[in-house]
């Protein structure tokens, strides 16, 4: 949005809200300098609205020399749209706008460098719009009610400078006289009473869910006391895993109500004081109906009190000290058990996942291949073959149960337009665009991730799997080439050892990749979250934060604080986390050179399955496995380097 003016267009807020939605969708293309993009309208009834804003996406000047740079295709003259759209794609950008996927011609659709679908506006991107177009505040419902509205009143009823309240009774003046729209149909796709026992790609978070149902019931009969059930848990993980999913199959499975719970629900109001007694009515309709399970979604919204700065510090302050009070209970909390949920773990302030709070953090990661296959099935009513749920599951790498469950309905509304029982094509129709990634690029990622796999494998951490991509998706960004996962321990003393083994871990994929193929690429570094940064934080915390460098003196938790704002302050600190980098990589380069043969022989195995499982390293490097709660023996390799 900051690419454009506020007012410098004129833009109405029904276009501003189609230029927000398109600019998000179009995000991987935002730099490209050539492009012609397929977009899937969520409503062709606001084709005109989107069309203008499209223009704008394409030329901000809003030049009228490239007016036909953006074109609606109507289906319905279908000849004679690809023949006015052909010339089209001669231009540098050009956007095509499309009722459906299926409006698409299968011409028009290998010449587009993309399809893609344009999201309905939700009700954060209309407070987000309306706060930077408008400078005004609405509040969740008065979001999701502009969200829903028609948005040609919307355009007569939004002028600027008319407060928020006029708009809201201009537009409610207008609906009265209007008939009133059918009532929505019961979504017969919903899947409802479903079980933690069905559910897939939950992985560790199942495993405690089920265990908690075994508690729960022994609670119920009285064999254990409440004190030896786990009473909250914190959910992390990329938005549509299914974590909401998650706490309705976890309570359907422990036989309990679900309250479910939000940050921006209780924030609905604004002020503070509504604020918390919207906390305070959600735990006590959760200790109304013990035993049950509070679902809290967004907690990372709280974030922390060490960060709360500027106006809001004092709210955001007595928010947190709001919910902890609710968590410990003055009277307890016997029979809620809280799950919470956020996509950023760290954001969350430290005492809310104090012991007794949300003292256990499960990570859900994307599903994998097995977990995407299950899902399909799971959303196609076991429809179609097993054989077909596979290979759906080798076309959606990196696709989160929300992606699949989107495709599944879009085949579903296919097969539904022709009246016939849906079919293999019908999703295939709807699965995203995939390049199979080289060979010489698919052996540098294998020998990348057998190097974390080896390395932490030799050192004792406990190797669940390790994977990586033989597709990418073209429409995205941000994807996951690989991985090598390790089962965190729960009793793990993390003393110096234990950290220095996890930089040179971490530091591995850049070892192999130096020892087997003479050097490293720019994927181990310059992002945030990449293998070196990640190892040069843990460097630092070591240093300066556990006491466990060549000073005591500790900043606290670095967590939040930036690097740049270290390296300033501390000077000296970075020469001394570069040897420990340096060190451990070396460590790590020793240890690989150790088991050549076998990295060697496990990346050709990795490029020709992409999956191993963690016991098959083991096997390969002739290691014990360790125990499942990380107290087996450490099997160390070789001097240390330190
Ligand atoms: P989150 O809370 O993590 O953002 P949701 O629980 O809202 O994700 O997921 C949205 C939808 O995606 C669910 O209603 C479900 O249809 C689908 N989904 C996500 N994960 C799974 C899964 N593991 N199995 C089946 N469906 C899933």
């Amino acid at each position: 949005m900051k690419d454009i003016s506020r007012d410098g267009h004129d833009l109405s807020l029904p276009e501003f809200l189609a230029y927000a939605s398109i600019g998000g969708a179009m995000r991987p293309f935002k730099r490209a300098k050539r492009y012609a993009i397929g977009l899937i309208i969520p409503d062709w009834d606001r084709r005109v609205t989107y069309m203008r804003a499209a223009l704008v996406v394409v030329d901000r000047q809003l030049d009228f020399r490239f007016r036909d740079q953006v074109k609606a295709f109507d289906d319905e003259k279908a000849e004679s749209s690809i023949e006015s759209v052909m010339d089209m794609l001669q231009n540098t950008k050009t956007i095509i706008l499309f009722k459906s996927a299926e409006a698409v011609p299968s011409d028009l659709r290998h010449a587009l460098d993309a399809i893609v679908h344009v999201p309905p506006p939700d009700s954060r991107l209309v407070r987000g719009v309306v706060r930077w177009a408008y400078g005004i505040g609405v509040t969740e419902q008065q979001a999701e009610s502009l969200a829903k509205s028609n948005w040609k009143r919307l355009k007569l009823a939004m002028t600027r400078g008319r407060p928020i309240s006029r708009v809201f009774a201009v537009l409610e003046k207008m609906a009265q006289e209007e008939p009133s729209a059918p009532k929505q149909a019961k979504d017969p796709e919903a899947l409802s009473e479903i079980r933690l026992e069905d559910m897939e790609g939950y992985g560790e978070a199942k495993e405690w869910g089920l265990e908690l149902a075994r508690d729960l019931a022994d609670w119920r009969t009285g064999t254990i006391s409440w004190d030896d059930v786990d009473k909250g848990v914190l959910l992390s993980g990329p938005p549509g895993t299914g974590k909401t999913m998650f706490a309705r199959a976890l309570a359907a499975s422990c036989h309990v109500k679900l309250i479910a719970t939000s940050y921006a629900k209780w924030q609905a109001k604004g002020y503070l004081n509504d604020f918390l007694k919207a906390m305070q009515k959600s735990f006590k309709e959760a200790r109304d109906a013990a035993p049950a399970i509070l679902f809290i979604d967004e907690i990372d919204a709280f974030g922390s009190r060490d960060d709360a700065q500027g106006s809001n510090a004092s709210y955001d302050i007595k928010a947190i000290n709001g919910l902890l009070e609710q968590l410990d209970g003055i009277e307890g909390r016997e029979g809620v058990i809280v799950v919470a949920a956020c996509n950023h773990p760290k954001m969350v302030d430290a005492a809310i996942l104090r012991a007794g709070r949300l003292d256990r953090h499960v990570e859900i990661s994307l599903p994998d291949q097995h977990a995407r296959g299950a899902i399909f099935r799971m959303h196609l009513h076991d429809k179609l073959t097993a054989g077909d749920h596979r290979d759906f599951a080798v076309a959606t790498a990196g696709l989160s149960g929300a992606d699949i469950q989107k495709i599944v309905r879009n085949a579903r509304r296919s097969a539904r337009r022709r009246r016939e029982p849906i079919t293999k094509d019908d999703v295939i129709l709807h699965l995203p665009f995939m390049a199979d990634i080289p060979p010489n690029i698919l052996k540098s990622n294998a020998v990348h991730e057998i190097g974390h796999a080896v390395v932490g494998a030799a050192l004792g951490m406990d190797l669940v799997k390790v994977a990586i991509a033989g597709r990418i998706r073209v429409d995205a960004s941000v994807q996951s080439l690989g991985q090598a996962r390790f089962r965190r321990g729960t009793w793990i003393r993390k003393t110096r050892d234990h950290y220095l083994d996890l930089i040179a871990m971490t530091m591995a994929g850049m070892a192999a990749e130096e020892v087997f193929l003479g050097g490293h690429d720019d994927g181990v570094a310059g992002t945030d979250g990449s293998d070196l940064f990640e190892a040069t934080k843990t460097a630092i915390a070591l240093e300066r934060s556990y006491g466990m460098g060549e000073k005591l003196a500790s900043y606290g938790d670095l967590s939040r604080r930036r690097l740049e704002e270290i390296g300033h302050l501390d000077p000296e600190l970075m020469a001394r986390v570069d040897r420990i980098l340096q060190e451990q990589l070396d460590r790590a380069k020793g240890i690989l050179e150790r088991h050549r043969s076998a990295c060697m022989m496990l990346a050709d195995e990795l490029v020709a399955r992409l999956e191993l499982p963690g016991k098959e390293v083991l096997d390969a490097l002739d290691q014990p496995s360790r125990g499942r709660d990380g107290s087996a023996m450490r099997l160390d390799f070789g001097p240390r380097a330190r």
